[in-house]
């Protein structure tokens, strides 16, 4: 039996040692904590950053998915709350058997193409008259005379903003014509040898370009095609393209191919493919720019009324339409 005294002492040794015990673990256990702390707050960070990370990810992933929804519904063209759209004017000028076309949006203008040198008055007389004195941009699809013939005169009588061009040359009068005016204007075309997209006033425009360095048709394949999105309607502008491009474009997958207008490719002349672009395309409306001694060709016409297309010839005057992004007119 141990005395109170020694119990006391024992006691008295228990407690310092358990005091000293506590600062010890207290300590160490702060240590402990520091660490805890460190592990803690670098796990933290590591959360953090996986966070941001999965954040980042995530939003991108929206925007992604979004993007893809907008896309999808472009595709479908069942494109958001459409119908309130300002109203935009596409004129398909009556230049005879070429193309002259111009697109005005709520604050911009955009040509497609000029048509013939002695055209150019056609053009120039609907700018004065509209007071157009500035195009923003001006798309030469490629360098035939019913093309590029009229593009030195538009370039003269308006300030224009971006040319753009496909990627090659042409030794035709007419297009040297167009490059001397350039020249003269200080002005550099943009060539587009890359899938091409804006946005003018919310009219999403995609502009492709050959995908080869050489054709059998070595001007009309290089046309420039463009695609333009109003709200719930669609717009194909095909340029002069003839088998080799119609079949480039039916491969391709950077865009639908289905659209409610169609400007129809080469002026309505037939190719051995033109029947699956038609039915590919799919346009409740196709405007067919040529003149009554160059008419289009009576298969093309035949086909597209077959699909249930409401054709307009420039032959009949120049076509205009008009679209809120809901509805469309022509006249
Ligand atoms: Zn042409």
């Amino acid at each position: 039996m141990k005395s109170k005294r020694t119990k006391k002492r024992y006691d008295i040794y228990v407690c310092m040692m358990l005091i000293m015990g506590s600062i010890f673990l207290g300590f160490s256990g702060c240590a402990a904590m520091e660490d805890g702390k460190t592990q803690a707050s670098s796990v933290g960070e590591a959360d953090i950053t996986a966070t941001e990370g999965s954040e980042e990810s995530s939003t991108k992933a929206a925007e992604g998915s979004e993007e893809a929804d907008a896309m999808a519904a472009e595709g479908n063209g069942e494109i958001r709350e459409a119908g309130a759209l300002p109203e935009i004017k596409i004129t398909f000028f009556d230049v005879g058997k070429g193309d002259a076309i111009l697109i005005e949006t709520a604050e911009h203008k955009l040509m497609i193409d000029a048509g013939y040198e002695d055209t150019a008055e056609i053009l120039l007389g609907y700018f004065k008259e509209q007071r157009i004195g500035k195009l923003d941009y001006l798309v030469l699809t490629h360098f035939d005379k019913d093309h590029v013939g009229g593009a030195d005169h538009v370039l003269e009588a308006v300030e224009v903003g971006e040319v753009l061009q496909p990627d090659y040359q042409s030794d035709g009068k007419q297009y040297e014509e167009y490059e001397k005016a350039m020249e003269e204007l200080g002005k550099e075309p943009m060539l587009v040898d890359e899938t091409m997209r804006m946005s003018l006033d919310g009219a999403e425009i995609l502009i492709y370009p050959p995908q080869r360095k050489e054709y059998e048709e070595e001007d009309n394949d290089f046309s420039l095609v463009i695609s333009m999105v109003y709200g719930e309607k669609s717009f194909l502008f095909a340029g002069d393209c003839e088998k080799e491009r119609l079949k480039e474009l039916l491969g391709q997958e950077e865009f639908s191919l289905s659209h409610n207008m169609l400007k129809v490719p080469h002026h309505g002349r037939k190719e051995k493919n033109s029947a699956e672009f038609f039915e590919a395309v799919s346009p409740d409306v196709a405007v067919i720019t040529c003149s009554e001694e160059k008419p289009a060709d009576g298969e093309v016409v035949e086909m597209l009324e077959g699909l249930g297309t409401d054709i307009y010839f420039s032959t009949d005057g120049t076509v205009a339409c008009f679209c809120d992004g809901e509805n469309f007119r022509f006249f």
